[in-house]
């Protein structure tokens, strides 16, 4: 007799329903390939929808569509965060993609030839387990933020809202990349004067809403540089990932001239705190009432427990086939394969490549063991969606800003 603590058999597993995972679903159903998508949230699109209020996408809507359905808005228009969470709902609901909720896996072992996937009292037996999902899982916020005075605000990006939440006074933003720029000009057009800490990882140098990007450079930057020069398979691309993983990407909408003009001060690195104050590497102690830290995330992988991750916490693999450990994958990293992995318009193509792996490896078992399942392929049709936008976050209750 079957007891109810025997881990369920799920001939492949994808872990984490954003994208990176559904965009695996999307091809895994392709291939015809039973799977299940276990994912630790309630909502499909949670991570969208937990981002500050004000939130545009930096990739116009043509590039912010997954593979089989382009992004209902037009294409050089930036949606708004919760658009992107509705387009991902809307998704997984045309694809009809089996996705578990409120799963959150929290140990993945290898149990003889298969991996158990332990979450919680439930646990699952997969030949084969797909780690879907960016490296934006935890905050990565310095050791020496509690020793900041206990007057002074602090959040993480990922707890940033509004302006609202702020006290009246300086802003300190630990981070100059993406995130950090775009906070930036939100808080310098509320009125604060804006500290902006951190290493210059460089810039688009065009305006992403104008003319030329419409025209041409956007497509050369996204599907060109991104997508087609900068992968593992070229010198530039090699040497692009070791500067983008070790100190990120450079800035795409937000231009060091919009942020001067906006009034935010460039200072060096914040280097720990003196009288409860923010230090910098100059020396100088900021009197600030607020601090932001945009300074990462960790990829929170302690769950895995395997040998798989080198020194720089990065899985070895190989467009994220783990050839160490068969039937381990991973899709959605930071600079998996290309600069483009991690975004939404450049995940689809690692997704593709995983799924044929697994495809291949399931129809090489099937032949070699009578009676193992077979896959059939699936009808997925294209469609193009139309979609509602959520409404905005009520605790700071701005609308989302329409300036980009
Ligand atoms: C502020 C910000 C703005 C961005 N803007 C853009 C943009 O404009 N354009 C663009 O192309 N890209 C953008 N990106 C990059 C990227 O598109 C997003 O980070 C996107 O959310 C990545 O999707 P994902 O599916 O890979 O990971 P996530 O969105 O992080 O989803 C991971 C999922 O896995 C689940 N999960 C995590 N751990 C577990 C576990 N142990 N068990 C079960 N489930 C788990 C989570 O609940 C979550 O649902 C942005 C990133 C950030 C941080």
């Amino acid at each position: 007799m079957k007891n109810p603590h025997d881990p369920e058999r799920i001939p492949i597993v994808v872990v984490g329903a954003g994208q990176a995972g559904l965009s695996v679903g999307y091809h895994l159903s392709r291939r015809g390939l039973a799977f299940q998508i276990l994912d630790a949230g309630d909502r499909i699109g949670a991570s969208w929808r937990s981002r500050w209020d004000s939130l545009r996408l930096f990739t116009p809507a043509r590039y912010d569509g997954l593979d089989g359905m382009p992004f209902p808005a037009p294409p050089h228009s930036f949606p708004t965060k919760d658009q992107m969470a509705d387009y991902l709902e809307r998704y997984a609901e045309r694809f009809n993609l089996p996705v578990r909720h409120g799963v959150a896996v929290t140990r993945l072992t290898r149990s003889g030839d298969e991996y158990l996937v332990e979450a919680g009292d439930r646990s699952f037996l997969a030949a084969h387990v797909v780690v879907a999902m960016a490296n934006y899982q935890k905050p990565r916020v310095p050791s020496w933020a509690r020793e900041l005075g206990s007057s002074i605000v602090q959040l993480h990006s990922r707890d940033y809202r509004c302006p609202a939440q702020l006290r009246p006074g300086d802003v300190l933003l630990v981070g100059a990349g993406n995130s950090g720029s775009e906070i930036a000009m939100e808080l310098a057009r509320a009125g604060h004067h804006v500290w902006m800490s951190g290493r210059d990882t460089g810039h688009v140098p065009f305006r992403m809403n104008g003319l030329a990007a419409r025209l041409f450079l956007a497509r050369l930057v996204f599907r060109v540089v991104f997508h087609r020069l900068l992968t593992v398979d070229t010198p530039m691309g090699r040497k692009a990932r070791q500067v983008i993983l070790s100190q990120g990407g450079p800035l795409i909408r937000v231009r060091p001239r919009d942020l001067a003009a906006a009034g935010v001060t460039r200072v060096p690195r914040t280097a720990g705190v003196r009288d409860g104050q923010p230090l910098l590497d100059d020396g100088r102690a900021l009197d600030v009432a607020n601090v932001i830290f945009c300074s990462g995330f960790e990829p929170s992988c302690s769950w895995i427990d395997l040998p798989v991750f080198e020194p720089g916490g990065e899985p070895v693999q190989r467009r994220g086939v783990v050839a160490d450990q068969p039937g381990l994958y991973f899709v959605g990293r930071q600079f998996l394969y290309a600069m483009s992995s991690t975004m939404i318009h450049g995940v689809g193509r690692d997704a593709a490549h995983v799924a044929g792996v697994i495809a291949a490896r399931v129809a090489e078992r099937a032949a070699a063991v009578p009676g193992s399942p077979r896959p059939a392929p699936a009808a997925v049709q294209s469609t193009t969606n139309s979609f509602a936008p959520t409404d905005v976050d009520e605790r700071c209750g701005s609308a989302p800003s329409a300036t980009w």
